[in-house]
């Protein structure tokens, strides 16, 4: 028993040390760890490859996940990186270990101040650890413009040749040793952000400057557009109203925001949607014009037809009259056609005082032509003395049948006398045409009286002075011309 219980008592104790020691060396390891983190956040800043060691360190320790074999690798990596320091020249373009003696002594002068250029010469004298860590804190804040320098260049633009130097001096901040040099660059970096400012602003003007141009543009348009057809006006409006709504949400942004990138964003979608709006009244402006272009060819194709219809009518009429007009028997002008040229000539030779000649032709005995070999018969006279007067006499001259066997004849431009050596060819010419009824030849005449228009006269008148002249014409045996006295 009592064995037992040393036993049990060691073994107690045993756990209890072992417990302890494992405390004790979570402790340590934390401490470690702890001044690990520190160290390395203190030898951050000499070369990009090494902080890029450093860093990954730390976040090993972070997260808890440190890896023996993968620690080796960078320990190796890192005392190559240390190697590396160590072979650089002091002062040049790396920054020296904080405990390393080759650092360049600056002057000790705010950083960003400028300076003469003579008392730059003055500041490469080696001094003590104060000095070099004064150094060194110059240099992390030089590295730090450097960084933010970067920042700046990737939120603004700068001219071509201000992008250059911006970047020729973010690599001297982040590179270089020398503290002239540094310094120099650091009183650019005031000068660049001022250069950036001023392009910024001038290109915000200058899209400001545009947008205006094409808002006024448009706003020109659509108050051509409106006010180009009342039928539109509807879809006008409505276009306008969009348009405006527009614009007054622009102008409500560029009120509130002061970001350019945003602004040109939101601006150039307003736009779009100004553009779309535009898009839709065109559309529907080419579907109202379409239907419009309808309707016309429509109303064309109706007009067409209704004047082709209207033709047809007038043509009827024309045709109308001139049956009314003409003799069916022996298509010569009638009566009525008779009339209305004696009423024209005879206003004509009222206001020119030409001389103007009426005739009146009787077929002589023609009842017996209709007695003898048929009414048949006497009509075919009639057409073929209704031909011959037509045939020749001038075209000047008009004939029409006045009824039965008797024809009138109205000769402008001429006197009576002339008139009558036309008449008496007439006479001569019918009395020799060849009929010939039932075998036998049959020879046709025709009486005539003539008269002049004279002061005085009406259209009545002379016609019975005509009539009276060809009734001496019969009384005198007929086949003869008589001219009419006063
Ligand atoms: P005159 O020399 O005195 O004129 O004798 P006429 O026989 O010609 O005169 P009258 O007036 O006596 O006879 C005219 C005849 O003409 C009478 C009529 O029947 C005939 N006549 C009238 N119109 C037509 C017609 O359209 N066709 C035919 N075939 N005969 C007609
Ligand atoms: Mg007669
Ligand atoms: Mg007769």
């Amino acid at each position: 028993m009592a064995s037992d219980q040393s036993w049990k008592e060691k073994y107690l104790q045993e756990l209890e040390s072992a417990d302890n020691r494992e405390k004790q060396w979570q402790a340590e390891r934390n401490t470690l760890e702890r001044m690990l983190v520190r160290t390395c956040l203190a030898s951050e800043g000499q070369a990009p490859e090494l902080d890029r060691l450093l860093v990954r360190i730390r976040q090993d320790l972070r997260k808890n996940r440190v890896d023996v074999d993968t620690w080796k690798e960078l320990q190796d990596q890192i005392d190559r990186q240390v190697a590396l320091l160590d072979e650089q020249p002091p002062g040049n373009d790396r920054i020296p270990p904080v405990s390393s003696d080759s650092v360049r002594e600056p002057a000790p002068q705010p950083a960003m101040a400028p300076q003469p250029e003579s008392s730059g010469q003055e500041e490469t004298v080696p001094g003590h650890d104060h000095d070099i860590q004064d150094h060194v804190q110059r240099l992390r804040i030089a590295r730090r413009v450097g960084q933010l320098l970067g920042h700046l260049l990737t939120q603004v633009s700068l001219e071509p040749e201000a992008e250059t130097r911006a970047r020729a001096l973010q690599q001297s901040l982040l590179t270089s040793n020398d503290w002239n040099e540094l310094r120099d660059g650091l009183n650019h970096v005031a000068e660049l952000i001022i250069a950036a400012v001023t392009r910024s602003k001038r290109e915000f003007e200058a899209f400001l400057k545009r947008l205006d141009e094409r808002l006024v543009v448009l706003q020109e348009h659509f108050s051509l557009q409106s006010s180009a057809q009342s039928g539109r006006l509807h879809a006008s409006e409505a276009l306008d109203r969009e348009i405006r709504d527009e614009i007054e949400r622009v102008g409500q942004q560029l009120q509130e925001s002061g970001n350019l990138k945003d602004l040109k964003k939101s601006v150039s979608l307003h736009l779009e949607s100004i553009g779309q709006a535009v898009g839709r009244f065109r559309i529907q402006e080419s579907e109202r014009e379409r239907a419009l272009a309808d309707q016309l060819e429509a109303m064309q194709k109706k007009v067409a037809a209704m004047e082709a219809h209207s033709e047809q009518m007038q043509e009827q009429v024309r045709t109308e009259r001139l049956r009314a007009m003409t003799d069916l028997l022996t298509k010569l002008p009638n009566r009525e056609a008779w009339q209305e040229r004696l009423s024209f000539e005879y206003n004509r030779w009222q206001r020119y005082s030409y001389p103007l000649t009426v005739g009146v032709l009787d077929i002589d005995l023609f009842k017996r032509i209709n007695d003898g070999y048929g009414h048949k018969a006497g009509d075919r006279v009639l057409q073929l003395v209704a031909r011959e007067l037509r045939d020749r006499l001038r075209a000047t001259d008009f004939v029409a049948r006045f009824g039965g066997e008797e024809f009138v004849v109205l000769f402008p431009e001429t006197k009576p006398a002339d008139a009558r050596m036309v008449v008496d060819k007439l006479r001569e010419h019918v009395g020799k045409l060849p009929f010939h009824f039932r075998g036998e030849p049959v020879t046709v005449s025709f009486s005539a009286g003539l008269a002049g228009f004279a002061d005085g006269d009406t259209e009545e008148s002379v016609f019975d002075r005509a009539d009276r002249a060809l009734y001496q014409a019969k009384d005198a045996g007929r086949d003869q011309v008589v001219i009419g006295g006063q």
